[in-house]
Order: structure tokens, then C-alpha cells, then sequence
């Protein structure tokens, strides 16, 4: 953790983190995404320039790791889904470990197939896992999410958010008794999910999360959310300050894009 420049404060000013982008399919739909590829002044998740196989992720990582000694972490953050793109995600890990067996991995998901790679994320010696969680309830779940794809088919509305909040909350719980550090990341929706926020917060620390995350919405062009209101920064902070007594909240996350690399304060 003290390596990791996204779980302590303190490591952000030390450390640098390469986002590999190799994951481009999703298996839900928020209602806050808009995955863009050759968006270069853009930064946000979802965001990268390019996608890269595992092999060219290996090859970028290799001239990376190079010019940047500091280097500590390895991440997947899409711009998809990490688990969605499984195979990939593995091999370019695994592919890494090849080039440097002491780097940092870390993934990022929505959560969906958590369970389901839970002992292969254990295998591959991943110590850092986020999931990105935004509801305990599957009416609110509705409004986020138009739909997910699980086991080969589509589920809608309440029905696809239930099936996501379940495996979150499960997925979350397994991989914290595996001894892996989980952070939630939660999208602040004003309006939308912010009552449940802190009912949240409680529930996934009861379930092993080490610490949450809580961003505000970009209400990114071309998304369904594109009409709402950015978060009010100062009423992120209040809610940060709620959920403080709970659980740790991390407050220097920079919302990075899917292709980052370098230490956090860098633009990117
Ligand atoms: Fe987009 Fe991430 Fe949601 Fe998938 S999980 S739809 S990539 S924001
Ligand atoms: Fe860290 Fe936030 Fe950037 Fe992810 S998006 S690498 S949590 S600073």
C-alpha cells in the first residue's frame, strides 16, 4: 500500500502508476459512460488514445519502466471493463510479471465477474483490486444502469441492476477474506444516488473494503447523464467528510484516463 500512489496520500508524491489499456469491451452500460479512443485533450476514465494487445502492453511497459525507475504499479482501468476482457488482462500481466516480477498490479471493474475470477486474480499475485459501486438498491441501480450482460444474456432496469449489486457486494466480500486491498470508487450522482451514499460506504466496509473513493459525475458528451449537473465540489467534500467516520476516504483520486502514465499530479 505504501508503494501504491492511489492508496496513500503520501506515496502519490513518490510513486508513478502506468494505466495499460487493453481491456475496450464492457458487459454493462452506465449511464455516465462514454468510452472515446484518440481523445488526447480529454481526461477522464474511459478515455485512452489507443488500445494496445498484451505484447505491445508489454513492449510500452519495457520503454516505460526504463525512463521512469519509480514506477511501482501496473494497472488495468479499461477503458472498458478489466474482468470483461479477461484473457487479455491476464496475458498482459502475466506478461509483465515476465519483464519485472516485483511491479504492483492493480485492477479496476465494475464488479460483475468478480466472483467468477476471483482465484485467478488470487493466482496472479493481484494485491489491489477497485470496484466501482454506486448503489445498495436496484431502483436507484435502474437509473444508472440501462443494462448488464451476465452468463450470455442481457438483463434491464431493476432486474440487471440487482444481478450487479449482488455480485459487487459478493465479489467485494470474497476478495477482502482473500487478503486483497479493495477500494470502492462511487460515482456521486446528485440527485440520483447521493441518499444512498453513506448507507453504501457502511455496507462495503462491513464487507472488507479498505477504503472508498467518492468522485464526482462527469457528465461526459454522448452520454445519457450528459444533461445532469457536474457534482458540487463542495458538497462532495461534505459527503467525503460523512463517510470519513466509517471508512477512509481517498481524496486525491484524478480520475485518470484508461492510458495514464506517470505519477498522479502529471497531466494525463
Ligand atoms: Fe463504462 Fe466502466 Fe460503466 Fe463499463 S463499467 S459502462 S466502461 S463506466
Ligand atoms: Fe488512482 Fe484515481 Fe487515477 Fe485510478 S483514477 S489511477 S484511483 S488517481
Amino acid at each position: 500500500m505504501e508503494k501504491h500512489p492511489c492508496y496513500s496520500p503520501e506515496a502519490q508524491h513518490r510513486y508513478a502508476r502506468m494505466h495499460l489499456p487493453v481491456a475496450p469491451g464492457c458487459n454493462i452500460s452506465c449511464n455516465y459512460c462514454n468510452r472515446k479512443y484518440d481523445c488526447a485533450n480529454e481526461s477522464r476514465p474511459g478515455v485512452t488514445s489507443e488500445v494496445l494487445t498484451p505484447l505491445l502492453a508489454q513492449q510500452k511497459f519495457i520503454v516505460v519502466k526504463e525512463k521512469m525507475p519509480n514506477l511501482s504499479v501496473v494497472g488495468i482501468a479499461g477503458p472498458g471493463d478489466a474482468l470483461a476482457n479477461w484473457p487479455n488482462t491476464r496475458e498482459a500481466i502475466e506478461r509483465i510479471k515476465e519483464s519485472n516480477p516485483e511491479m504492483i498490479f492493480c485492477l479496476s471493474t465494475n464488479g460483475l465477474l468478480l466472483t467468477e475470477y476471483a482465484a485467478e486474480i488470487i493466482e496472479l499475485g493481484i494485491k489491489h483490486v477497485t470496484v466501482t459501486a454506486n448503489c445498495l438498491d436496484p431502483q436507484v441501480g435502474a437509473k444508472i444502469y440501462r443494462h448488464i450482460f451476465y452468463r450470455g444474456q442481457k438483463y434491464e432496469g431493476v432486474a440487471g441492476a440487482k444481478i450487479l449489486i449482488e455480485k459487487q457486494l459478493a465479489g467485494i466480500q470474497l476478495l477482502a477474506s482473500l487478503g486483497v486491498l479493495v477500494k470502492v470508487n462511487i460515482v456521486m450522482i446528485s440527485g440520483v444516488n447521493d441518499h444512498q451514499i453513506p448507507a453504501l460506504v457502511k455496507k462495503v466496509k462491513e464487507l472488507g473494503a479498505i477504503m472508498t473513493n467518492i468522485m464526482p459525475l462527469i457528465p461526459a458528451k454522448g452520454s445519457a447523464f450528459a444533461h445532469l449537473p457536474a457534482t458540487n465540489l463542495q458538497e462532495l467534500e461534505q459527503m467525503r467528510d460523512l463517510c470519513q467516520i466509517d471508512l477512509q476516504q481517498m481524496r486525491h483520486c484524478r480520475q485518470c484516463r484508461a492510458d495514464a502514465i506517470g505519477m498522479l499530479n502529471d497531466i494525463q
